[in-house]
C-alpha cells in the first residue's frame, strides 16, 4: 500500500532535498541525486525531471528508473504528450491509466511501457513553465490529491534551483541552435491602441527567494502574519495617498485588494504549505502557483478577476516578506519599459513609473479588464491574448509593439526596430503641433464652427480637456467607475466622483451618461443570469427601469455633486420615447426631493438622450420636442441597423458608416433636429476618424464627442477644410457605397491639402 505523503512527509522530502542541493558535484549529479531522491519518497519507481528548451522543447534532463540512455535524447514539444501536456497547460495531471490516456505518446527509447500510472507537475516560475517533474509507477495507482500537492512543493523548489542555475548549468537552458534568441513575431488582440518601441519588463521576475525549505515553521508562520499585517499597512498607506484619493476609482480597486488581504482562507492556505517544510516566501509563490493553475481553468470573468487580484496580492506579499528594496516597490526601469505579464490588476499598472512606461503586453487580458481601462485612459498602448509571451519574452528583450493592428515584435532586427522609431518621431512630433495648437478654434476655412468635445470615463481623463482643448466632455461614460469597483458604489462614493469631474473640468460641459451596463459593461460584483444576445438585452434604461432605486440613486448623485452647478444628462439606449419619459420622471422625483430638503439645483439642467437604438428614428420628432438635446451613439446604432455585432471583427468592419443607409439616417437626425432647434452631437467612434468627420460636417452636425487623442487630428482637419468646397463635392457622392464615399473623401482631402 502507497502511504499518500501528508505535511511531515512532505517537510521530511524537502529537507533531504535541500541535503542533496548542499552536496557538491556537478548539476547533472546533483539533479539525478534529486529524481532518485524524490523516486524513493514518494514510491515511485521512475521520476524523470524534463527541462523546457527554446521555450518550446521539453528535454529529459534526469531519470530515476528510465532507460539512462533516453537522458538528453528524449524530447516532447510543449503540448506532445501527457508532459508535454502538462506543460501547455501548466497544470497538473494524475492517471492511474496513463498508457490509455489518448495524449499518451509512446517513446521506445525510454522502455516506460511498463508503467501504467503516472503523476506530473509543471515546474514553474513566475508563470513561465520551466519544465515538468514526472513520477511514474508500473502498477495502477490512485494518486492523492496530498500527494499531487507534495510534488507540486518540490517542482517548485526545483524551479527556483534551476532558474539560479544551480541544478542545470544557465548554458543549457540556452538552446542550442540559437532558436530562442531569433527574432520573433507574436499576435494579439488590441486592447489599447499605440506604437511602442522598447525594453522587456517581466512584472514578476525579480522576487529570487534565497530560502525555499525552513527548519521551523513556528518562525515561518510568524514571519508571514507579520508581513500580512506590513501589506494591510502598506495598502491603507495607499489609500490614503493623495493622488490616488483624486482618483476615486483607484481606491476602489486597492480597497479590493484590503479585502482579500483580510481573507482568512488566503493566509490559511499559505500556512498550510509552511506547515510542509516551505519557508513563508516559498508558500506565499506555493499559493500562487496554484492560483494561477486555477486561473487557467477559468471562464467566468468575474472569478478572473478575482483571481487576479490574489494574484497581485501574493506578489505584493512577496515583495514584503524578502524585503530589502524590493518592498517598497520602487524598480529600477528602463526609460523605455514595455511590461509583459500574465495579467495584471489596475493598480499594478499605476505602480509604475508612468514616465518610463511604454507599453503593456498580456498573455491574457481582456477588452473589459480593468486594467485596460486605465491603460486606454492613460493612452498606454496594450496587447492582450498574446499566447506564448511568457516563454518566448525574456528580461531585456527588445520589443516594438504595434498595438494598432494587434502585434508585438521580439528582438525585431535592426531595420523593423528603425520603421518604428521614424514612426513614433513623427507621432511625437504631430502630437506637439496639436498641443501647440489646442487653443485655436476649431473653424473651417469658410467660418463654420465646430464644437470638439472628448468622451471620457474615469476621472483621470478629465485632465485631458484642459490638455486637448477640448470644448467639454460629450460623454462621460458613468458606468466605468462601476466597472473598476468592487462593490456598487453608494450614492455618496457615486457623488464624490462625480464633484470631482465637475471640479476638473473647471466650468466647461460635461455630458453625463447615466449606467450602461449590461452587453459588453460587465460589473464585477453583479451576477447576472446568462443572455443569448446581451448587446440587445437586459441593459442601461432597461435595467434602470426595471431597477428604478438604481437610477434614482445615481441622479441623486449627480445633483448632489453639481451643488447647484450646471447640469447635463443623458440617459442611454433610449428605444422608446416613454422610457425618455420614464426616465425623467425619475429625475423629476429627485429634483423635487432635493428641493423638499432645500438642496442647491442646478441653475441650467439639460436633459437628453442617445439615439442609438433604431426604433427610436421612427419617434425622432416626439422625441426632439421633449429633449434638450441627443446625442447619437454610433457604435450601437451601426451594429442594431447592420444587425452586426460591434465586438465581432468580421461583421463589424463588414460594413461602412459611410454607406448609404447609413448616411441617409444621419441626415435625417440631423434635420430633425434642426427644426426643433434640439442640441445633436455625435460620441461614437465615427466622430474622431476624420473622414468619418469629414461626412458628418456635411450631413449638418456641428458637435463631435470623441476619444481624447483624436482631437488634435480633427482640430488641424477642420482648420484647414473650405466646408462649402466639400459641401458642393459631397453632393456628387449621394448613394455610392461607402468605400467609394471614403475613397472620394480622401481624395479630396489629398488634393486640398487636408490633413486626414
Ligand atoms: C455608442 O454606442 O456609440 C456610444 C458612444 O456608446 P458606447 O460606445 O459606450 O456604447
Ligand atoms: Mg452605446
Amino acid at each position: 500500500m502507497n502511504q499518500p505523503l501528508g505535511q511531515s512527509g512532505a517537510r521530511m522530502l524537502l529537507k533531504r532535498l535541500r541535503n542533496v542541493m548542499a552536496r557538491g558535484g556537478t548539476a547533472q549529479q546533483r539533479l539525478n541525486q534529486v529524481v532518485k531522491l524524490i523516486a524513493a519518497d514518494m514510491v515511485a519507481e521512475v521520476c524523470s525531471t524534463y527541462v523546457m528548451r527554446a521555450g518550446e522543447v521539453l528535454e529529459l534532463f534526469a531519470t530515476e528508473g528510465l532507460k539512462q540512455e533516453a537522458v538528453h535524447k528524449t524530447r516532447l514539444r510543449v503540448g506532445e504528450g501527457l508532459v508535454g501536456d502538462i506543460a501547455s497547460h501548466a497544470r497538473p495531471l494524475a492517471l492511474a491509466d496513463a498508457q490509455h490516456h489518448p495524449l499518451f505518446a509512446y517513446r521506445p527509447e525510454t522502455g516506460e511501457e511498463i508503467y501504467q500510472s503516472l503523476m506530473g507537475v509543471p515546474i514553474l516560475r513566475g508563470g513561465r513553465v520551466l519544465g515538468v517533474l514526472v513520477i511514474q509507477n508500473k502498477s495502477r495507482r490512485q494518486y492523492a490529491d496530498e500527494e499531487v500537492e507534495a510534488l507540486e512543493t518540490v517542482a517548485m523548489v526545483l524551479a527556483e534551483l534551476v532558474a539560479s542555475g544551480e541544478l542545470i548549468s544557465p548554458e543549457e537552458l540556452r538552446p542550442g541552435d540559437g532558436n530562442a534568441l531569433l527574432p520573433v513575431r507574436l499576435e494579439g488582440v488590441v486592447l489599447s491602441p499605440g506604437l511602442a518601441l522598447g525594453t522587456a519588463v517581466l512584472h514578476s521576475p525579480e522576487l529570487r527567494l534565497q530560502q525555499l525549505v525552513a527548519e521551523d515553521p513556528d518562525h515561518e508562520v510568524g514571519r508571514l502574519h507579520r508581513a500580512v499585517a506590513e501589506m494591510r499597512q502598506a495598502i491603507d498607506q495607499m489609500l490614503a495617498a493623495s493622488d490616488l484619493a483624486a482618483g476615486g476609482e483607484h481606491r476602489d480597486v486597492l480597497e479590493t485588494y484590503r479585502m482579500f488581504a483580510e481573507d482568512k482562507g488566503w493566509v490559511n492556505r499559505q500556512v498550510e504549505a509552511i506547515l510542509t517544510g516551505l519557508t513563508a516566501e516559498a508558500a506565499v509563490q506555493k499559493v500562487q502557483n496554484d492560483t494561477r493553475a486555477r486561473m487557467r481553468d477559468v471562464s467566468d470573468p468575474y472569478l478572473r478577476e478575482r483571481l487576479s487580484d490574489l494574484d497581485d496580492l501574493a506578489n505584493r506579499l512577496l515583495k514584503h516578506l524578502i524585503g530589502g528594496e524590493a518592498a517598497d516597490g520602487v524598480r529600477a526601469l528602463p526609460d523605455d519599459a514595455i511590461v509583459i505579464a500574465r495579467n495584471m490588476g489596475p493598480a499594478e499598472l499605476l505602480d509604475y513609473d508612468r514616465t518610463k512606461l511604454r507599453g503593456l503586453v498580456l498573455e491574457e487580458g481582456a477588452a473589459a479588464s480593468h486594467v485596460a481601462i486605465v491603460a486606454r485612459a492613460l493612452d498606454i498602448p496594450v496587447l492582450g491574448r498574446c499566447l506564448g509571451l511568457l516563454t518566448k519574452v525574456s528580461e531585456g528583450d527588445a520589443l516594438a509593439l504595434e498595438g494598432d493592428h494587434g502585434q508585438l515584435f521580439v528582438r525585431p532586427p535592426e531595420d523593423i526596430q528603425q520603421v518604428f522609431a521614424g514612426s513614433l518621431r513623427q507621432r511625437a512630433l504631430r502630437q506637439e503641433a496639436y498641443a501647440a495648437l489646442k487653443d485655436l478654434p476649431a473653424v473651417t476655412l469658410d467660418g463654420v464652427e465646430v464644437t470638439l468635445n472628448i468622451n471620457a470615463g474615469l476621472l483621470i481623463d478629465v485632465p485631458q480637456l484642459a490638455l486637448t482643448g477640448a470644448a467639454g466632455i460629450g460623454l462621460y461614460r458613468t458606468e466605468i467607475p462601476f466597472m473598476v469597483a468592487h462593490e456598487f458604489p453608494d450614492t455618496e462614493r457615486q457623488a464624490e466622483i462625480y464633484r470631482k469631474a465637475l471640479d476638473i473640468a473647471g466650468g466647461k460641459p460635461v455630458v453625463f451618461r447615466t449606467l450602461d451596463i449590461g452587453s459588453d459593461k460587465v460589473l464585477p460584483y453583479w451576477q447576472r443570469a446568462e443572455e443569448e444576445n446581451p448587446a440587445m438585452g437586459w441593459r442601461a434604461i432597461r435595467i434602470a427601469l426595471d431597477r428604478p432605486a438604481i437610477l434614482r440613486q445615481q441622479l441623486r448623485a449627480l445633483l448632489l455633486a453639481a451643488n447647484g452647478r450646471d447640469l447635463r444628462i443623458m440617459f442611454p439606449m433610449v428605444t422608446e420615447v416613454a422610457e425618455f419619459d420614464a426616465c425623467r420622471s425619475l429625475l423629476d422625483l429627485e429634483l423635487q426631493r432635493g428641493r423638499q430638503r432645500g438642496l442647491p439645483l442646478p441653475e441650467v439642467l439639460q436633459v437628453g438622450a442617445m439615439v442609438e437604438v433604431p426604433a427610436l428614428l421612427w419617434e425622432l420628432d416626439e422625441l426632439l420636442s421633449r429633449a434638450d438635446f441627443v446625442s447619437v451613439g454610433s457604435n450601437d446604432l451601426k451594429q442594431f441597423v447592420y444587425a452586426a455585432d460591434r465586438a465581432t471583427p468580421s461583421v463589424n468592419d463588414r460594413y461602412d458608416l459611410l454607406s448609404p443607409a447609413m448616411l441617409r439616417l444621419l441626415g435625417q437626425i440631423a434635420a430633425a433636429s434642426g427644426r426643433f432647434a434640439t442640441g445633436l452631437s455625435l460620441c461614437g467612434e465615427m466622430a474622431g476618424d476624420p473622414i468619418g468627420a469629414m461626412a458628418l460636417l456635411c450631413l449638418g452636425y456641428r458637435n463631435l464627442s470623441m476619444t481624447p487623442t483624436a482631437i488634435g487630428p480633427l482640430r488641424v482637419m477642420i482648420r484647414s477644410l473650405h466646408l462649402g468646397q466639400l459641401q458642393d463635392y459631397w453632393s456628387r457622392l449621394s448613394g455610392l457605397p461607402g468605400s467609394a464615399v471614403r475613397s472620394a473623401l480622401t481624395a479630396f482631402a489629398q488634393d486640398h491639402s487636408i490633413p486626414v
